[in-house]
């Protein structure tokens, strides 16, 4: 299977921090594996297990071109020893960008659908299809989000994150934030910064809990104000804050989801939305294989990878 780093929370230190009598500490889950890093090591760590015990040959997803998860199955698989075949919404465009270059070389077979057949990606007459084009597979859902990947998601908080008063992360499709609520301390709140635009994660959330059990110990509350617009969308003032952060700290943030959470944290703490006192653990989910493909599709530059 595969290995875990270690992982770290790093403190950080800043004059606001001080003012405002707040911890503010980074969970590296960036660095959690070198080639799946992020939450999606643990989205895809017991979907792996399942489909070796389940003696499958074959992992098939689903994603965008430019999609962490994508990139992830495919270097997972990889690993393992399975084939992988990634379904892409949207048509082929050469020059591969980066994020399907390297799944391709990690051997995905990477097969084009437009975006009215993704829609129905989830139909038993879809899948069936699948069936008849590729033979037997493990399908892990778009985004990764299914049992498996909560009881994975439910492994990132260890036992010493308990200091903690407040865990903030990135809400995508929300398996990470209900992972993260299922395995949280009572005393804890839990604030999730969505990173698509609109309120139907309210919604989306609450189906999540009801799919899987969950009745959340703890407080928890989602922002949806800092979004920059949706999904694949950007403003200067989130790209300028990334830049500042790797500046100001070292870290290296991505402009989809970790970049826009650290910008909404920074900004609930100028505003006082933490009580002095606070010990805050934000995650980071990783995704930085996208900030390549972002700079491809843009043309706008960020930090630096290597560290
Ligand atoms: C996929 C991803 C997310 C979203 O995770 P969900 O479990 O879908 O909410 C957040 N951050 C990064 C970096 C990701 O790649």
């Amino acid at each position: 299977m595969l290995d875990a780093n270690p992982v770290i929370n790093q403190p950080l230190d800043h004059p606001l921090l001080e003012e405002k009598g707040i911890e503010l500490s980074i969970k590296r889950l960036d660095w959690v594996h070198e080639f799946v890093p992020g939450n999606k090591f643990y989205k895809l760590f017991f979907n792996l297990l399942q489909a070796k015990q389940e003696k499958k040959n074959t992992l098939l997803t689903f994603g965008g071109a430019y999609s962490n998860h994508i990139h992830a199955v495919a270097h997972a698989a990889h690993l393992l020893g399975f084939h992988s075949i990634g379904i892409i919404r949207g048509e082929e465009t050469l020059p591969l960008n980066p994020t399907l270059a390297a799944a391709k070389a990690q051997g995905m077979e990477l097969h084009y659908i437009s975006r009215s057949q993704y829609r129905e990606k989830t139909t038993p007459e879809f899948l069936e299809n699948l069936k008849t084009l590729f033979g037997d597979f493990y399908l892990i859902p778009e985004g990764g989000t299914n049992r498996e990947a909560i009881q994975g998601t439910e492994k990132i908080l260890e036992e010493e994150d308990a200091i903690y008063s407040h865990i903030c992360v990135s809400i995508g499709t929300g398996g990470t934030f209900v992972g993260i609520l299922k395995s949280a301390s009572p005393h804890q709140e839990i604030v999730g910064l969505s990173s698509l635009k609109g309120n139907f994660i309210h919604r989306e959330i609450e189906t999540l809990l009801e799919k899987f059990e969950t009745e959340p110990k703890t407080h928890f509350s989602i922002s949806t104000e800092y979004h920059f617009g949706g999904y694949a969308n950007y403003q200067q003032p989130l790209i300028d804050f990334i830049w500042w952060f790797f500046e100001t700290f070292g870290i290296v943030l991505d402009p989809i989801y970790t970049g826009k959470m650290i910008f909404g944290i920074w900004d609930l703490i100028k505003k006082n939305h933490f009580p002095r006192g606070s010990k805050i653990l934000a995650i980071h989910t990783g995704g930085l294989q996208g900030n390549e493909g972002f700079t491809f599709q843009t043309g706008i530059k960020l930090p630096p990878l290597s560290r």
